[in-house]
C-alpha cells in the first residue's frame, strides 16, 4: 500500500482534532476530558519540537557557516538575507494598510459590540500591557546589545534567546573558517554527524505530528470563544486574512519567477511546515520542520538554509507585521479616529520594528501591537476589541511568517547558486 503523504496525515489529524473537540465540547465533562487527557499530548509534541530547536540551530549553523569558502561569502549572504527580510516586511505592512483603508472594517463594528468587547476583555489585556512595557522601557540599542550573550550556556537555557545562539554559532563558524583545514576538520566532522542525528530526531518527531496536531486542535476548539464574536469581527478578520493570502501569493510568484520552481513544488514542499505553524502558532517551535522541508524538499543547500531560516524565524514576521498594521487602523476606525497619512507612515515603521521584535511564540504579535498603538496615539484599550479572535488569526499569520522565511531562503540560495535539484 502506498504511504499517505505527510501533509495528508497532518491534515487528517487536524480535521479529526476539530471534530472531536467540537463534539466533546457539547458535554459538560467534555472540555475537562480534553484538558486532562488530550491536551497534554499536544504539549508533549510542541515540547519535543522546542527541545530540538537550540541543538539544531547550533549544529547546523556552525556546519553551514564553516562550509562557506570565506568570510566575504558569509557577509554577502547576510546582507542579502537581511535586505530581503526588510523588503518583505515593509511590503506586508503596506499591503495591510492598503486593505484596511479600503475595507474600513472598524467602521462596520456596531456600537453595542464595541462596548461589550471593551468590557469583556479589558481585564485580559493588562498582562500584555506589562509585557509591552518591558519593551518600551528598553533603550534604542538594547536589541543589538542583547544579541551578544555573556554566557553561551545561559543563553542556550532559554528558547527565547535564539538570536544569541545564532550569534554564537556564526561566530564559532567564522573561527572555524579562519583556522587551518587540518585543525578544523575534526570539529566540522563532529558537527556534521551531530546534524544528522538531529535531523533523524526531527524525522522521529514528525511521525507523531498527526497525533500532535490532533491534540492541539481538539484542545483549541474547546477553549474557543463563541462564534457570534467571529461574526461581529468578521470584516476585520477578513481584512487580515485577505492580506495574508496575498502574501502567500506573492511569495509563490517570486519563487516561481526568480528560482523557476513551480508554485505546486513550493507549496507542496512547505505545506507540512505550514500546517504545523498553523497548529502550534509558533514559528520557533516549527523551525526544525521548516528547516527540514526547505533543505530536503525544496532543495536549499544547508549552508544557506541553516543561516537564513533561524534568523527569519526570529526577525522576519511578515504575517505579524501585516496583522499589526490592520489591527492598529481597525482599532482607530472603531474609535472614530481618522489617521493621517503621516500617522500611517509611522505605522509602517513601527509595525516593521515591532514584528522584528516579536518573539516567535503564540500571541507575541499582540503584545508588540501595543507599541504600534502607543506610537500612533491609538487607545490601547482597543486591544480588547480584537482579543477574542487573536488566536485564530495568530495561526494564519504564523503560517505566513514561516512561508516568507522559506521563500527568502530559496531566493537567496538561487542567487548564490546553492539551490539544488530535488529528486522526487
Ligand atoms: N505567533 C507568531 C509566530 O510565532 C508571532 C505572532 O504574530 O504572535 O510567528
Amino acid at each position: 500500500m502506498k504511504k499517505i503523504a505527510l501533509y495528508w496525515q497532518i491534515l487528517i489529524g487536524m480535521l479529526l482534532g476539530v471534530i472531536v473537540g467540537l463534539a466533546l465540547s457539547q458535554f459538560t465533562w467534555g472540555s475537562t476530558f480534553v484538558q486532562n487527557w488530550i491536551k497534554p499530548f499536544g504539549n508533549m509534541f510542541i515540547n519535543s519540537l522546542k527541545l530540538i530547536a537550540i541543538p539544531l540551530i547550533l549544529g547546523s549553523l556552525i556546519k553551514g557557516v564553516s562550509d562557506l569558502k570565506d568570510i566575504s561569502q558569509l557577509s554577502s549572504i547576510g546582507l542579502k538575507t537581511i535586505s530581503f527580510y526588510l523588503l518583505t516586511t515593509v511590503l506586508a505592512v503596506s499591503i495591510g494598510l492598503t486593505i484596511v483603508n479600503i475595507i474600513s472594517p472598524g467602521k462596520h463594528i456596531a456600537e453595542e459590540t464595541r462596548t461589550e468587547l471593551l468590557m469583556r476583555y479589558a481585564g485580559d489585556i493588562s498582562q500584555k500591557k506589562i509585557d509591552a512595557q518591558r519593551h518600551i522601557e528598553s533603550g534604542p540599542l538594547d536589541a543589538f546589545e542583547n544579541i551578544i550573550p555573556e554566557n553561551i550556556f545561559a543563553a542556550a537555557s532559554e528558547n527565547i534567546n535564539m538570536l544569541q545562539i545564532i550569534f554564537f554559532a556564526i561566530f564559532f563558524g567564522v573561527g572555524l573558517i579562519l583556522i587551518p583545514e587540518n585543525q578544523s576538520e575534526p570539529v566540522k566532522k563532529f558537527f556534521d554527524s551531530f546534524n544528522h542525528v538531529i535531523l533523524k530526531m526531527i524525522d522521529l518527531i514528525m511521525i507523531a505530528a498527526p497525533f500532535g496536531v490532533f491534540a492541539l486542535l481538539a484542545a483549541l476548539v474547546t477553549e474557543a470563544p463563541s462564534s457570534d464574536l467571529f461574526i461581529a469581527l468578521g470584516m476585520y478578520a477578513f481584512s487580515v486574512l485577505l492580506g495574508l493570502a496575498i502574501m502567500i501569493g506573492l511569495y509563490t510568484l517570486s519563487v516561481w519567477l526568480i528560482t523557476k520552481r513551480s508554485p505546486i513544488f513550493f507549496l507542496k514542499g512547505i505545506l507540512p511546515a505550514q500546517l504545523l505553524g498553523f497548529s502550534t502558532s509558533s514559528s520557533a517551535a516549527t523551525l526544525p520542520v521548516t528547516m527540514e522541508r526547505v533543505e530536503e524538499h525544496l532543495g536549499v543547500d544547508e549552508s544557506i538554509g541553516s543561516f537564513v531560516l533561524p534568523i527569519g524565524a526570529t526577525i522576519n514576521m511578515d504575517g505579524t507585521s501585516l496583522y499589526q498594521a490592520v489591527a492598529a487602523v481597525f482599532i482607530a476606525q472603531a474609535f472614530g479616529m481618522d489617521l493621517s497619512i503621516v500617522a500611517q507612515l509611522g505605522i509602517i515603521v513601527t509595525a516593521t520594528l515591532a514584528s522584528i521584535g516579536s518573539a516567535a511564540i503564540p500571541g507575541a504579535g499582540m503584545v508588540m501591537l501595543i507599541i504600534v498603538l502607543a506610537q500612533a496615539g491609538i487607545p490601547e484599550a482597543g486591544l480588547a476589541l480584537i482579543f477574542a479572535i487573536d488566536r485564530p488569526l495568530d495561526m494564519f499569520r504564523t503560517t505566513v511568517n514561516l512561508t516568507g522565511d522559506a521563500a527568502v531562503a530559496m531566493i537567496v540560495a538561487k542567487t548564490e547558486g546553492k539551490l539544488k535539484k530535488v529528486k522526487r
